[in-house]
């Protein structure tokens, strides 16, 4: 399960921003996180629950996090169609060819966290 070490990472990156603004515990995560992000939400929460687990400093042990999901979208450089691709390489459903430019689906970062 690679969320686990996704999660670390994003814990580390929120850990230095923490220190720089003098949060000493974090309460709540707000993650954002594309369909198409290659980190299921599932898994993500589970490894936020391995992390408050092992007690690390910085998180409470209440900490919440909050998954905003992301929906994939395209848009065909060939006949201009928003559409709502399926994978990575978008074919567009009018032109039949993989045409699509992802423009939404593929984010995965913090929108903010809270923390005293
Ligand atoms: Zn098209």
């Amino acid at each position: 399960m690679h969320e686990v070490a996704l999660m670390g990472d994003i814990l580390d990156l929120i850990k230095n921003d923490a220190e720089k603004r003098n949060i000493k515990r974090v309460s709540k995560v707000e993650l954002v996180v594309g369909e198409l992000s290659n980190a299921l939400p599932d898994a993500l929460e589970m490894a936020f629950d391995i992390f408050k687990s092992r007690n690390i400093e910085m998180l409470q042990k209440d900490a919440e996090l909050i998954i905003i999901k992301e929906e994939a979208k395209a848009k065909c450089v060939l006949c201009g169609l928003e559409y709502h691709p399926s994978q990575h390489v978008a074919v567009c459903p009018e032109c039949n060819f993989p045409s699509g430019e992802l423009t939404a689906g593929e984010t995965l970062k913090v929108k903010s966290y809270q923390g005293e």
